[in-house]
């Protein structure tokens, strides 16, 4: 039985400052059990009592002040369709479909005020004439100073730039200005208040003719957009497509209605040049947010939009806050992309809360992929997204040849390189026809997974069917539901004793290369070569100049760069990637390889991939050697069927972290109870978690499934019943609905 719970924590008036400092309120009678988390009331407030609107943010069993002396909420309030309101709400939301406390998914939803200085705004002015720049540029860009050559590009792109816009977005230091400023190629003006960052350039857009394919996707959502029946779309096209160009005929007809968009990208996407595209077709009605930003900047674009000074928001999963007044299009580009998944709590996914945001705003929701995820891909199969195509590139070239080596063979011939004799041939080839290259290290995910290198057999979880992780210890283990066994000696399908994962790091690729072809220039690109944003530009802008044959990297170097000098991929080991411990691992390999094989021949030569596998049959390798997404969707749908995993069946996972093995084990097995006592739910574990003791914390796992999302959410809030006379400063709970990846 639980306690009834009839006081309510109440915030006067919606920020975040305010949150820390709510105020208590009891629920009478009349009221009892139609007051929610995020219900909008009336309170007596102050000395004079005079009745104020609030927000609840909390429920409580019991007053924290002399019960006698706390008010009364006196009605619920009629919810308005203010910003204000729609992010209370979308709070309410997210605490309750993620876990959380109220104050957490606040925090989310809501900016940080903070007040900014005003500072005074400066205007950084080109000097020189445009071949003196250009001879500049050039320089610069022998010299490596890549930051000069940015400074240096957008000069000539445009004459006069405000100073911020230069440190913040294009990276470049104060040093690097004044050093140009000393030199005569620019000065430095302090002008009046100005907001836009940049300034609308003349060739105002809208001059592409749309393709047929744009045209007619463009015609069918615009038509649902103006008669305020507005859905949930999908573009499904190549890198190249044309697909933003879709997004920015679309946005400027949400403007011309007077409504606001939203474009959601993946931080990394969030280039210069994308930026520029937007800028030169909106003006000053586009804003910028991203992680750069201070809080008292992001504040002050919350203001903007709320005031109306913007129309469109661009950046990644934050901007989907944005409290623009009259939301018309949510754009989400790239949606397949993991980090629209929050990795802190509530850890929520943004195309989830986009969808629920377009629903209750009435706005239009448009995802864009190359390869959509199996989520939405698998809603327009069941007409709760349409679906749209764009199949041309339209910058031409097309896509590559692709060979796939088997390691096995490759081993089996004495060749125990880690580049196949097929790699080796045509990298030779381009290097004598002075063309570039691209390999690619498939590390995502890599989990110490255990496989063998003469027959390709992984070692998986006779249960889950996931690959088991190797431990310290010598013992292999299943994330999902803890079984274990001792890490076996030789290779249990073919007695080979070659058991190992791949372990090259792109270090090693770099100098295994050197011996192969001496005088090979390179360059590498990972996370440790990749600290900050700016070397990340560097490289793949060195890269592009051609001051390197080939450029080594993680998955990095697969996401929509575009090199029309590259006319060969290599991808080292496909398999990496399948070999992680998690049911996304062929989703997430077949991405991988589908967009690594579309970096080759986006120029006028055709080019060629080579994966390299031990796994050649695994159809997540197969399907993107053929490109061939239906097939790919249609396989791993069966697998994720079987398996009761997301998107046909979901899967919550109960993290319990606790000082003491006794106590983290005791709430673990509570939770699992209340879990296994409800009906159709599938509960796994409680199992330890992989690495059972991190930094002097001790870790258990839940994993509960059941086809119909709501029941999880449900059950969630029933666990958080229980953890409320739970002391957190002991053992602590984090949820994570439909995990993206599992730890
Ligand atoms: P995606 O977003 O699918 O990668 P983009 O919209 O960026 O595709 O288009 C790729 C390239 O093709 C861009 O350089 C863009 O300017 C160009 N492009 C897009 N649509 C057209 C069109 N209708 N006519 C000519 N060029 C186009
Ligand atoms: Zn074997
Ligand atoms: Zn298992």
């Amino acid at each position: 039985m639980t306690e009834e719970k009839r006081y309510a924590d109440v915030i006067i008036d919606v920020s975040l400052e305010k949150l820390d400092r709510p105020f208590g309120y009891h629920i009478p009678d009349r009221l009892n059990g139609k007051i929610d988390l995020g219900s909008c009331v009336m309170v007596p407030f102050g000395k004079a009592n005079t009745l104020r609107k609030g927000y609840v943010v909390g429920l409580n069993a019991h007053s924290s002040y002399d019960p006698a002396m706390t008010k009364d909420i006196a009605s619920l309030a009629e919810k308005s369709t203010s910003a204000e309101e729609r992010s209370l709400e979308m709070a309410a939301f997210l605490r309750r479909n993620y876990g959380g406390t109220m104050a957490q998914a606040l925090k989310v939803v809501l900016p940080a005020k903070v007040t900014v200085k005003s500072i005074e705004k400066k205007q950084v002015q080109a000097l020189m004439s445009r071949q003196e720049l250009y001879s500049l540029l050039a320089e610069a860009e022998r010299k490596h100073q890549s930051a000069k050559a940015r400074l240096l590009q957008a000069l000539l792109d445009q004459e006069s730039i405000p100073y911020e816009w230069i440190t913040g977005k294009l990276g470049v230091s104060g040093q690097t200005i004044s050093g140009l400023e000393r030199s005569g190629a620019l000065r430095i003006q302090v002008t009046e208040v100005y907001r836009s960052p940049v300034k609308a350039t003349e060739e105002k857009a809208g001059e592409l003719t749309l393709s047929r394919g744009q045209r007619e996707i463009v015609e069918a959502i615009g038509r649902d957009l103006q008669e305020e029946k507005a859905g949930k779309y999908l573009i499904f096209g190549i890198t190249g497509s044309g697909k933003t160009e879709v997004y920015m005929e679309l946005i400027a007809r949400t403007i011309a209605m007077g409504k606001q968009a939203i474009v959601l990208i993946p931080e990394i996407a969030l280039t210069y040049q994308t930026l520029m595209r937007f800028y030169q077709r909106f003006g000053d009605r586009v804003s910028v947010m991203n992680s750069t930003l201070s809080a008292g900047e992001k504040y002050d674009q919350c203001q903007r939009a709320k005031n109306g000074e913007i129309d469109i928001i661009i950046g990644p999963r934050s901007a989907l806050f944005t409290p623009f007044p009259n939301l018309g299009l949510i754009v989400m580009d790239e949606e397949h992309e993991s980090s629209y998944k929050s990795e802190t709590t509530p850890k929520y996914h943004t195309r989830e809360v986009a969808a629920h945001l377009a629903e209750i705003t009435g706005a239009g929701l448009v995802l864009g992929s190359a390869t959509p995820s199996l989520e939405a891909y698998e809603a327009t199969r069941r007409g709760d997204i349409r679906l749209f195509r764009l199949t041309e590139r339209l910058t031409g070239g097309e896509l590559p040849r692709v060979h796939t080596v088997d390691l096995r063979q490759e081993l089996r011939s004495g060749n125990r390189s880690i580049f196949s004799r097929k790699l080796q041939e045509l990298l030779a080839d381009r290097l004598n026809k002075g063309e570039q290259a691209m390999l690619f290290l498939n590390r995502r995910g890599y989990a110490g997974f255990l496989s063998c290198r003469e027959c390709g057999e992984v070692m998986k979880c006779p249960h889950c069917d996931v690959s088991l992780s190797e431990h310290y210890g010598g013992r292999l283990q299943c994330h999902y539901c803890g079984y274990e066994i001792p890490r076996p000696a030789v290779c249990p399908s073919c007695g080979s004793k070659y058991l190992a994962a791949f372990k090259a790091g792109t270090e090693q690729i770099e100098e295994k290369l050197r011996q192969l072809f001496p005088g090979v220039r390179t360059l590498r690109m990972d996370r440790d070569t990749v600290r900050t944003k700016d070397s990340y530009e560097k490289i793949l802008s060195a890269f592009r100049s051609g001051e390197a044959d080939v450029l080594i990297g993680t998955q990095m170097i697969v996401k929509g760069h575009d090199f029309p000098k590259v006319t060969l991929v290599g991808v080292l080991a496909a398999d990496l990637s399948l070999g992680s411990n998690d049911y996304r691992a062929a989703e997430r390999t077949f991405q991988l390889l589908t967009q690594a094989v579309g970096r080759a021949g986006r120029g006028q030569i055709p080019g060629e991939a080579v994966i390299q596998t031990y796994q050649p049959d695994h159809y997540a390798v197969k399907f993107a050697a053929e490109q061939d997404y239906e097939g790919f969707f249609e396989e791993e749908l069966l697998y994720r069927e079987l398996g009761g995993y997301p998107p046909v069946s979901h899967l919550l996972v109960v993290q319990v972290f606790g000082k003491t093995e006794e106590g983290t084990s005791e709430l673990a097995k509570r939770l699992a109870n209340v879990l296994k006592s409800e009906e159709g739910m599938r509960v796994l574990g409680p199992a330890p978690g992989t690495i059972a003791k991190v930094r002097d914390q001790f870790r258990y796992a839940i994993y509960v499934k059941h086809d119909d999302p709501q029941r999880l959410a449900d059950v969630r809030e029933q666990l958080d019943l229980l953890l409320r006379e739970w002391d957190p400063r002991n053992e602590m709970v984090q949820f994570d609905f439909d995990p993206v990846n599992i730890l």
